[in-house]
C-alpha cells in the first residue's frame, strides 16, 4: 500500500487575499452582481479563497472590452520586437515570483509540489518561447508571372475566447496566451471553476508587464453559461478550447453558427507499448510516469498498457512494486509523488470507472481505492491502480478516466500492438518501449495519434507540436506553428508591369 502524509505542511500557509477579482479592461473588479464562488484546496477539502463569479454581462464587458483593445488600441500594431519584449517581462515576473506560483497552483489543484514546478517554468518558457518565435513569423513572397508580384502577410486573428480545464490550470493557461497575445489578439480566458487562481494572477502579471488594457481579461465563472456565452457571441473571433470531447463537441456545434476558427484540444486515452527488446526497468519508470504523473489527471495520461507476452510476467512484477512505492502525501512535500484528486466529484467517476471494471471481471492488481490520509482526512484521494483481465470492449479500456488507473493488456506481436492502439476513438498520445531504431519509427508511422513518445517518458517541451488525432481534437499547441491558428494570411497581389493589363480586350 501507498506510504501516507504525516505532516501538513499546507496549514502553515497564509493565503495572500481572501478574493480574487476578474480582471477587465485592464482593472481588477467584482462581479456586477456581486456573487463570488469558493474555490477549494483538494488536498485538505478546505476552503482557499472566494472568486468574483462572471455573470453574461460581465462576459459581455470583457469580450467588449478585448474588441475595443483589438479594433483600436495599440497592442498588435506594436513592432513585433516590442511585443516580445513585454512577453519576456511576462516570463521574468513569472521568474522572480516562481515559488509563490507554484505554491498557489499546488493549494488550489492539490498536485504536487515537483509537477507544479514544473508546469510552472514550462509556463514562463512558453511564454519565452513565442517571445522569440514571432519575431521569425513571417509572411511569404511567391514565385509570379512576369510584372507580377505577390507577397503574403500574417495578421491577427481577432478577438479569441480562451476556456481551459483544471488539470493544469496555469500551464494550459500559458499555452493559451502567450501565441495569442504573441501575434496582436485580444483574449477573454475562461478558468475552469475548480482551479481559477493561478490563471487570474498570470493575468494581473501580464498588466504588469505592459500588456495594455483589454488585451488579456479573466471571467472565472460556469462553464455552460459564461464558456457558452462567449462560444456565442459574434465578437468573439475565435475559439480556443482544451476540456472534454463532449464539451469539444457542444462547442464545436455552437461556434458554427459563427463560423468562428476553433482549437479543440480534447480527451485522450493514450496507448502504451512495450516490446519484449525494451529496456524493461526504463520502460517500467516510463510507463509509471506515464500514467501516474498529475495522479492521472492528464489529457496524455498513458493509461491503456500494452505489453509483450514474453516480457510480461517480468514487467508486470516491477510495475506493480514500483506502484506500491510511490508515495502520496503532503502535496507540498517535495518527496511527494502524486497529490490529491482535484475535487469530490471527479473522484467518484475514477471510483465508478474502477468498480465497472469489477462487475464486468476485471481484476485489480492493487489500489482500486479512496484513501484517508492522515491529515487530509477530507482531501480527496485515491490510490494508484492497476487493472488486468480487461477485455478490449470495457468501458475502462474505452474511455477516459482521468484518474490515477491503468489498464494492462498483452499482445504478442508489432501488428496485434498497432491495432490495440488504434483501436479507440481518441488520439492524443501513445509511447512505444523498444530498443529497435527500425521497429519504433515503423510503429510510430502506424500509430494514430498526434504525439508518439519512444524512450521517453515526457509529452512535450516548448517548441515541440501538441494535440490530438481522431476524437482528441484539432490544431496543434506549444509549437511554432500556433501561431498560424491565430493568424489570417492574407494574400496581396500586385502588378508591376510597364503595360497595364486588359484582360478582357477591349
Ligand atoms: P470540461 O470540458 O468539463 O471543462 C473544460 C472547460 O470548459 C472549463 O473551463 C469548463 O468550465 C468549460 N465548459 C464546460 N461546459 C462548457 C460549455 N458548454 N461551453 C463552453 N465551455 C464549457 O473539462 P475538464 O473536466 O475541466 O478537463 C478535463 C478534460 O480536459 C479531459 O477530458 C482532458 O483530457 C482534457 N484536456 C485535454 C488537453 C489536451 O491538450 N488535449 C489538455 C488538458 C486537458
Amino acid at each position: 500500500m501507498s506510504k501516507v502524509a504525516t505532516q501538513n505542511k499546507m496549514e502553515a500557509i497564509e493565503m495572500k487575499r481572501d478574493v480574487y477579482q476578474m480582471v477587465i479592461n485592464g482593472e481588477r473588479v467584482d462581479s456586477e452582481s456581486k456573487e463570488t464562488f469558493t474555490t477549494y484546496n483538494p488536498a485538505t477539502g478546505k476552503p482557499l479563497a472566494q472568486v468574483a463569479k462572471a455573470t453574461t454581462a460581465d462576459a459581455e464587458r470583457a469580450v467588449e472590452a478585448a474588441r475595443n483593445a483589438f479594433d483600436n488600441g495599440k497592442w498588435k500594431k506594436y513592432p513585433v520586437n516590442k511585443r516580445a519584449r513585454v512577453m519576456n517581462k511576462i516570463a521574468s515576473i513569472m521568474r522572480s515570483r516562481f515559488n509563490e506560483l507554484v505554491e498557489l497552483e499546488v493549494l488550489n489543484s492539490g498536485k504536487s509540489l515537483v509537477a507544479a514546478q514544473g508546469q510552472v517554468m514550462q509556463s514562463i518558457e512558453d511564454f519565452e518561447f513565442y517571445a522569440g518565435a514571432i519575431v521569425g513569423h513571417r509572411g511569404t513572397v511567391n514565385n509570379m508571372p512576369g510584372g507580377f508580384f505577390n507577397y503574403s502577410q500574417n495578421e491577427p486573428v481577432g478577438v479569441c475566447a480562451q476556456i481551459i480545464p483544471w488539470n493544469y490550470p496555469m500551464m494550459m493557461a500559458a499555452w493559451k496566451i502567450a501565441p495569442a497575445i504573441a501575434v496582436g489578439c485580444s483574449v477573454v480566458i475562461k478558468p475552469a471553476s475548480l482551479t481559477p487562481l493561478t490563471a487570474i494572477v498570470l493575468t494581473e502579471i501580464c498588466h504588469e508587464a505592459g500588456v495594455p488594457e483589454g488585451v488579456v481579461n479573466i471571467v472565472p465563472g460556469p462553464g455552460a453559461l459564461i464558456g457558452d456565452y462567449l462560444v456565442e457571441n459574434p465578437n468573439v473571433d475565435k475559439v480556443a478550447f482544451t476540456g472534454s470531447t463532449p464539451t469539444g463537441k457542444d462547442i464545436m456545434q455552437k461556434a458554427s453558427q459563427t463560423l468562428k476558427r476553433l482549437t479543440l484540444e480534447l480527451g485522450g486515452k493514450s496507448p502504451n507499448l512495450v516490446f519484449e527488446d525494451a529496456d524493461i526497468d526504463g520502460a517500467v519508470a516510463g510507463s509509471l510516469f506515464g500514467i501516474f504523473y498529475n495522479t492521472g489527471q492528464s489529457c496524455e495520461a498513458r493509461s491503456r498498457l500494452y505489453v509483450h507476452e514474453d516480457i510480461y510476467d517480468e514487467f508486470m512484477e516491477k510495475f506493480v512494486e514500483k506502484t506500491k512505492q510511490l508515495k502520496l502525501g503532503d502535496p507540498l512535500d517535495k518527496g511527494t509523488h502524486l497529490g490529491s484528486i482535484v475535487s469530490r466529484g471527479q473522484l467518484e467517476v475514477i471510483d465508478g470507472y474502477v468498480k465497472s471494471a469489477i462487475e464486468e471481471g476485471a481484476t485489480v492488481v492493487t489500489g482500486g481505492e479512496e484513501l484517508k490520509l492522515e491529515g487530509f482526512e477530507d482531501g480527496h484521494w485515491y490510490a494508484p491502480t492497476i487493472i488486468t483481465d480487461v477485455t478490449p470492449d470495457m468501458k475502462v479500456v474505452r474511455e477516459e478516466i482521468f484518474g490515477p488507473v491503468v489498464v494492462v493488456q498483452k499482445f504478442k506481436d508489432e501488428k496485434e500492438a498497432i491495432k490495440q492502439a488504434n483501436d479507440t476513438e481518441f488520439g492524443l498520445g501513445s509511447a512505444i518501449w523498444t530498443k529497435d531504431q527500425g521497429r519504433a519509427t515503423r510503429v510510430a508511422n502506424q500509430i494514430q495519434a498526434g504525439i508518439v513518445m519512444v524512450n521517453c517518458p515526457f509529452s512535450a517541451f516548448p517548441g515541440t507540436p501538441f494535440g490530438g488525432y481522431k476524437q482528441s481534437g484539432f490544431g496543434r499547441e506549444l509549437c511554432i506553428e500556433t501561431l498560424d491558428l491565430y493568424t489570417e494570411q492574407k494574400s496581396i497581389l500586385s502588378y508591376y508591369g510597364s503595360k497595364p493589363v486588359n484582360p478582357f480586350g477591349v
